[in-house]
């Protein structure tokens, strides 16, 4: 007989201590619909622009589907390249300003196949301490040596390199729009430590592509990160598309690192990572990078190569969800005003919203069974934000995670923070 007794112990073992998860039906996407029940307001949706039900983007995924049909059928790298990816890649790259673009199954294959693919057993990871489990398991997954800095913190950051004696390869990666505190990284300070030890420098823009910058294009822009932007480029860095101090070897690779110089001041984001699940309301994940780590990733990145390439449908959506961005340039913007609007009058009122900056705010409860019950009496008033608990955020800053999308109108916004407000009193959340 086999036993799974140890499972029904586990799930207990969670059930006590309010860490269970579990299913829930919702009965469309996006930030605003009407379910059985009349209008939910639905702040757990990444839906930011209102775009996965846009009918132009709907237009293209369908036309998709009756000219090329439902899958690609083969990996990118037998038969699956279509004309859409290329052209996908090809956008991509000229939206985030760099040489070329990478398309993956989705974000966290994204970050799973190009992290192993920098790094290997005798190179070392620095990671911001909150950044994104597909990054972690990157990391595990490449077999490098973890070391984690203080969130946002970038001495800590300049310590652990000035210390390290590995003469490997470095990695550094961090997110630019946290996910969870909705709080915003210090790029630019990250970017010239990077450059000044000759670490690499991998962004995670899943949160802020399509919000913060031109026409939505990320936070890496918006710093002059990129090769297009980089106001410092090195001459003949950006062909490389690596850190000028980090030699090439023979494979197109970097080699070990050489002595950092101080006169570095090329400071540019290397591989910018990003989803087209979120802001973009289609699927998949991608990189920005230049033409030469695009050329490693395609033979090296393994979610990449053994994973069919992304159904046609889904990857015209995409470029026409680009297409949008262009020419409507205001989204991010009207998305980020009236975020910081809604987030003003939560503070106010006394919550806790961290750092937040972004259109993802954050409630802090601290206790996982404080926000399990914050939601569920939020979700009795038709208010749909989950509970976000360990190990998702540290120990103790269990939280409501909020997303303000283009779906929600000033009136809806006003009308859930009073709904919040009220019931953050009726719980003794807020004074
Ligand atoms: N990175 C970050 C920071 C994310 O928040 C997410 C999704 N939650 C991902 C990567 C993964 O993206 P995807 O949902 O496209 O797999």
């Amino acid at each position: 007989m086999k036993n799974y007794d140890w499972i029904e112990k586990g799930l207990n073992e969670l059930r006590a201590m309010g860490l269970e998860r579990t299913l829930r039906k919702f009965e469309s996407v996006g930030g605003k619909f009407h379910g059985n029940t009349g209008k939910i307001l639905n702040f757990s949706s990444n839906d930011y622009l209102g775009l996965a039900r846009n009918e132009r983007i709907i237009a293209a995924g369908v036309a998709a589907l009756k000219s090329y049909g439902a899958g690609a059928a083969s990996s990118r790298l037998v038969s699956g390249t279509l004309p859409c990816h290329v052209e996908l890649e090809e956008r991509l790259a000229r939206f985030k300003g760099y040489p070329s673009a990478l398309v993956f199954g989705n974000g966290y294959l994204t970050n799973l196949g190009v992290i192993p693919a920098l790094v290997d057993r005798d190179d070392v990871i620095f990671s911001d301490r909150l950044a994104h489990a597909s990054m972690i398991d990157g990391a595990i997954l490449s077999r490098a040596e973890l070391k984690r800095f203080q969130h946002n913190d970038c001495d800590h950051l300049a310590k652990l390199l000035q210390n390290e004696k590995s003469t490997g390869r470095k990695l550094v990666m961090t997110e630019s729009v946290f996910s969870m505190d909705g709080d915003l990284a210090p790029l630019k300070e990250i970017s010239s430590i990077c450059a000044k030890h000759g670490a690499m420098l991998l962004v995670d823009e899943a949160h802020a592509t399509g919000v913060f910058g031109p026409n939505g294009a990320g936070l890496v822009r918006e710093y002059k990160l990129s090769p297009s932007t980089g106001a410092q480029t090195v001459a003949g860095r950006v062909e490389a598309g690596l850190p000028a101090g980090i030699a090439t070897s023979q494979t197109g690779m970097p080699g070990s690192t050489p002595p950092a110089t101080d006169t570095e001041s090329d400071n540019q984001v290397d591989i910018s990572m990003g989803t087209l699940s979120k802001a973009l309301g289609s699927y998949g994940g991608f990189v920005a990078c230049s033409a030469q780590l695009r050329d490693w990733f395609v033979n090296r990145a393994r979610s990449f190569i053994y994973s069919t390439a992304l159904p046609p449908p889904v990857v015209r959506a995409a470029s026409e969800a680009l297409d949008i961005l262009e020419s409507r340039q205001t989204l991010g913007r009207e998305l980020l005003n009236r975020a910081d609007a809604f987030r003003k009058r939560l503070q106010e009122a006394g919550f806790n919203t961290g750092k937040s900056a972004s259109q993802i705010i954050p409630l802090i409860v601290g206790k996982n069974q404080k926000a399990l019950r914050l939601a569920e009496r939020l979700r009795d008033k038709k208010i749909l934000a989950v509970a976000i608990r360990p190990p998702t955020v540290p120990e103790g800053t269990a939280r409501i995670r909020l997303s303000v999308t283009l779906d929600h109108s000033q009136a809806d916004l006003d009308q859930a923070a009073d709904q919040i407000i009220d019931i953050g009193y009726a719980e003794g959340i807020i004074p």
